[in-house]
C-alpha cells in the first residue's frame, strides 16, 4: 500500500531526525546558533534534522520534491564550518559514519523544491525554533500535500509527554484515524486518539504561542472572555499546540494575527491540521475559511487559525469575529 509505505517513512524519517534534536538541544551550545537575515535562530538541529528527513525520503522516494524551511547558504560560508561540521556530525550519527559535508549541503538542498500542483513533502525540521532554544517544546513537523490537499502529516514532538514518558510522536493520514506514539521508542504501543469532548465554552481550555510577536494575545484573552473561558491559556512553541488538541489537552488553539499582512507558511500547519481534524477535530483560519495549502508556500488565502474540538468550532470563531468587529 503505497499511503501506508510513506507513512512509515515519514516517521522512521522524524524520529531520526528528532534523536539528533534531541542531543543538539540537551548540550545546546548557543555560540552555534547563527542568525539568518529575517533574524530568527538557526540551530545545529534546523539544518541536522533537515538534512536527516530529506535524505530519508529522498532515498524511498525519489521523485517527490520536498519544500522544507531551510536552505544551505549560510552552512556553505566560510565562517560557519564549525557549524556545518557540528552538522554533520548529527547527521552522521544518524545515517552513517560515511556521511561527508558535502552530502549533508546536498540533503539540505533537496529540500529545497518549490511547491507543485502534484505531490510534494513540506517539512519545517524544527518548528518552533525559539521553544528549542530555551529548553521548552518544539515539534519536527512533516506532512506530504497531494493536489492542494494535505494527506499525511506527522509531527515529532521530543518534550511532549505520553505514557510517563518524554516524546510523543503523531501520525495521520487521508481517512484514518490520527494515532500517537512513543517517539524514542520503536517498539511502544500506538494508540488511536481524539479530540475533547467538551462542549460547555466556559470549561475551554486554549492554547496560543509563548511568543506574542507570533500570535495576539489580547485579542485572544478578548476571546476567551466572551466565550467565559475561566482558565489562563496554555502557551506552547510549535505545532506542539495542535497535538495536545489532537489528543484532547485542550479544547482550542488560536493563532491571530499580529500584523495583518503576515502569511502563514505551509509547514507551520500541514502536519497538524490533517492530525487535529483525523482526531475529529475542525481547522479553519480565524474567518472559519478551510486552509488553503494549493497556492504555494504561504497559506496566501488564510488568516490566523481556530483549531478546535468539533462541538465548539463555531462559537469561537463567532467570538473571534465579535472580538475582532467583524
Ligand atoms: P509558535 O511556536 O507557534 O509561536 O510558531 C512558530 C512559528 O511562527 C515559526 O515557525 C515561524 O514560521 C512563525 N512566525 C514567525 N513570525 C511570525 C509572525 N509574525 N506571525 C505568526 N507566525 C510567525
Ligand atoms: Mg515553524
Amino acid at each position: 500500500m503505497p499511503e501506508q509505505l510513506k507513512l512509515d517513512t515519514a516517521i522512521t524519517a522524524v524520529r531520526a531526525a528528532a534523536r539528533a534534536s534531541r542531543i543538539v538541544q540537551q548540550d545546546l551550545v548557543h555560540a552555534l546558533s547563527i542568525d539568518k537575515r529575517d533574524k530568527s535562530p538557526v540551530t545545529v538541529a534546523d539544518y541536522a534534522a533537515q538534512a536527516i528527513v530529506c535524505a530519508l525520503l529522498k532515498q524511498d522516494f525519489p521523485a517527490i520534491p520536498i519544500v522544507a524551511e531551510e536552505g544551505s547558504a549560510e552552512l556553505r560560508r566560510k565562517e560557519n564550518s564549525r557549524l556545518l561540521l557540528s552538522v554533520t556530525g548529527h547527521v552522521a550519527g544518524q545515517l552513517g559514519p560515511d556521511t561527508s559535508t558535502d552530502d549533508v549541503l546536498a540533503y539540505i538542498d533537496h529540500g529545497g523544491a518549490k511547491a507543485t500542483k502534484k505531490a510534494f513533502w513540506t517539512l519545517d525540521p524544527v518548528d518552533g525554533t525559539k521553544g528549542f532554544l530555551r529548553g521548552g517544546q518544539y515539534a519536527i513537523a512533516l506532512a506530504l500535500i497531494e493536489k492542494g490537499e494535505v494527506t499525511l502529516g506527522v509531527l515529532g514532538c521530543p518534550n511532549l509527554q505520553i505514557n510517563q514518558q518524554t516524546g510523543a510522536l503523531f501520525a495521520a493520514s487521508r481517512g484514518k484515524p490520527a494515532r500517537m506514539y512513543e517517539l524514542f521508542n520503536e517498539a511502544g504501543p500506538g494508540k488511536s486518539i481524539g479530540t475533547s469532548s467538551v462542549s460547555s465554552t466556559s470549561q475551554v481550555r486554549f492554547c496560543e504561542s509563548v511568543e506574542p510577536g507570533h500570535s495576539n494575545q489580547d485579542v485572544a484573552s478578548k476571546i476567551a472572555k466572551i466565550l467565559g473561558i475561566k482558565q489562563a491559556p496554555c502557551r506552547i512553541d510549535s505545532q506542539c499546540k495542535y497535538a495536545v488538541v489532537a489528543r484532547g489537552d485542550a479544547e482550542v488553539y488560536l493563532r491571530l494575527p499580529v500584523d495583518a499582512s503576515y502569511k502563514e507558511k505551509i509547514w507551520d500547519h500541514a502536519a497538524g491540521k490533517i492530525i487535529v481534524e483525523s482526531a475529529g477535530g475542525k481547522v479553519t483560519d480565524m474567518h472559519g475559511k478551510p486552509l488553503d495549502f494549493s497556492c504555494g508556500k504561504f497559506l496566501k488565502n488564510n488568516s490566523g487559525i481556530i483549531a478546535t474540538s468539533p462541538l465548539i468550532h463555531s462559537a469561537v470563531q463567532a467570538a473571534a469575529d465579535k472580538a475582532c468587529n467583524r
